[in-house]
């Protein structure tokens, strides 16, 4: 059998793979593309989490695609609702049609003789073998067989059921069970309000706490805009409003921590019953956006509390006992039911095996070329969204970045582009550039950025508005190069 060859090979079918689609087939009607996804399904994390409540924590008029307006009317959605999103994005412009799912790619070698990649995949047990001039990484950022649980002594005592969110049984039944909910980041703030629906008690145990802001669920505002411009307009303008609080959050976090911390300490007051130990449980060691802040949906985790039908233990774990969890404090938690919310295993770009010209590749020797190429890596685009704001507003700009590229290379007759990090005083700075334990534990495993551009990590849209939409693509740092043979070579007369 030939090896199938396609001009762009899209890795992943999640939010960021069926947007890179859209852009690539809108740009370049004409070329062919395929996108390989390891799962039977699209959607990626929206499809795999399937825990009570689950929902963004970011707004989905940034959430959403800049090019598909978001038209419901709550702002933070269900995990149903953006799947539902994602997928008609996909059945709309034929997108689904160009997925090969069960398809996953284990290693990607380039080979500039040939300027093209030859991607290796594992399908149904087979290996299998495709060759792309493009590669296009959608992959996520974590493992997808399972999450982070940390060795709990005495676990295996333990008479009642032990669940992670990220593999949650579709029939677990937890109606008059008491529930304790491990951990205290965004899935831990989701999911203790929600199962208050049907569990006698939930109690949300964390080490240490976090930052968790009340905010209204619906967007009134974005909603008056969508009747009064239409969806489009109104979308547009509501996610630039939405950009620029985040940013203004952030700066402000960062340039004021003292107010910040001090304007979600009062509103926690103001939720919480009267005498709450809201420093205790609600007063983090560090400041905010250190790490992500946790959003709660019209404050519905404190409205959980404040009803008596959830509560936070602020302690260490000694270990488990045969009907719950014994405390640092001496206090023992009953629990039917633990969920270790204890958060995602980083995976580095798929965990898909580099190599250039038969050289294999140590991705933490390589740096991320404006947040969404690696030096030395020809032909090739990752997708890393935002760690302090919604991942779609850097994938987006990665795939108008990625057009512009390839419209480049078209227009000069080049073949191949690499970046190539040859400049002096670059030093190497994290990739994720966050404080929190599932960033840390695995961050040395991923590429590098650099202490300054492009090889310096963008945290800013508006800077990346500048420099992905309209920045110069031949800017020094990137080497194209042509290695394809005249059209017209002569061909040799049989004898
Ligand atoms: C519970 C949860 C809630 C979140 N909420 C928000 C939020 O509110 N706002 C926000 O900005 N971000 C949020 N995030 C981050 C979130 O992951 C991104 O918003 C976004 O969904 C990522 O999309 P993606 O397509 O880039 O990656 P993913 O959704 O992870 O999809 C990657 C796809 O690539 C496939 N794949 C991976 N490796 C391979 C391979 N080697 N071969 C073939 N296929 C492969 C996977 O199977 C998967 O389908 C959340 C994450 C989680 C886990």
């Amino acid at each position: 059998m030939p090896t199938e060859h396609v001009d762009v090979l899209i890795v992943g079918a999640g939010l960021s793979g069926v947007g890179a689609a859209h852009h690539i087939q809108s740009a370049f009607p004409d070329r062919t593309y395929a996108i390989l996804e390891a799962r039977d399904a699209l959607g990626g994390t929206w499809d795999l989490f399937r825990y009570p409540g689950v929902r963004s924590d970011s707004d989905m008029q940034t959430l959403g695609y800049r090019f598909r307006p978001w038209t419901q009317d709550k702002a933070i959605a269900d995990g149903p609702s953006i799947l539902d999103y994602i997928r008609d994005t996909a059945a709309d412009a034929g997108i689904d049609r160009h997925i090969r799912y069960g398809h996953q790619v284990v290693s990607a070698a380039w080979s500039t003789e040939d300027s093209q990649w030859t991607v290796t995949v594992d399908h149904a047990g087979e290996t299998a073998q495709l060759t792309t001039n493009f590669l296009y990484l959608c992959t996520g950022y974590y493992h997808y067989d399972g999450g982070h649980t940390p060795a709990f002594p005495g676990i295996e005592e333990f008479g009642g059921e032990v669940v992670h969110p990220q593999q949650w049984p579709a029939d677990l039944d937890y109606a008059g069970k008491d529930v304790v909910v491990i951990g205290s980041g965004a899935t831990a703030v989701t999911l203790v309000p929600a199962m208050t629906d049907q569990a006698r008690h939930v109690t949300m145990l964390q080490r240490s706490p976090t930052y968790v802001a009340a905010q209204p669920g619906v967007d009134k505002l974005a909603n008056r805009l969508r009747k009064l411009l239409g969806d489009r307009l109104g979308y547009t303008v509501t996610r630039w409003k939405n950009v620029f609080k985040t940013i203004a959050v952030y700066q402000l976090s960062r340039r004021r921590p003292a107010m910040v911390r001090s304007f979600l300490r009062k509103n926690a007051i103001r939720l919480l019953p009267p005498g709450y130990e809201v420093d205790k449980h609600f007063k983090p060691r560090y400041n905010p956006w250190d790490q992500r802040l946790c959003l709660s949906p019209d404050g519905d985790l404190f409205a959980a509390i404040r009803r008596g039908r959830a509560s936070v233990a602020t302690d260490e774990i000694v270990g488990f006992t045969r009907t719950g969890i014994r405390l640092r404090s001496g206090t023992e938690l009953p629990a039917d039911l633990v969920v270790t919310a204890t958060g995602l295993r980083l995976l580095a770009l798929g965990g898909i095996r580099f190599s250039v010209d038969g050289r294999p590749v140590q991705l933490p020797e390589t740096m991320a070329y404006k947040g969404l190429m690696l030096s030395g890596l020809p032909n090739f685009v990752f997708t890393i969204g935002y760690t302090n704001a919604s991942w779609t507003l850097k994938a987006d700009l990665v795939s108008e970045y990625t057009v512009r590229l390839l419209r480049h290379l078209d227009d000069g007759g080049y073949d191949q582009v690499v970046p190539v990090q040859d400049g002096p005083g670059v030093e190497e700075r994290p990739l994720l550039d966050f404080a929190a334990g599932y960033v840390q534990r695995s961050v040395h495993e991923f590429p590098r950025a650099g202490s300054r551009r492009p090889w310096q990590l963008g945290m800013s849209y508006a800077n990346d508005v500048l420099l992905l939409r309209h920045g110069r693509i031949d800017d020094g740092t990137l080497r194209f190069s042509r290695t394809r043979k005249p059209a017209t070579e002569p061909v040799s007369e049989p004898g």
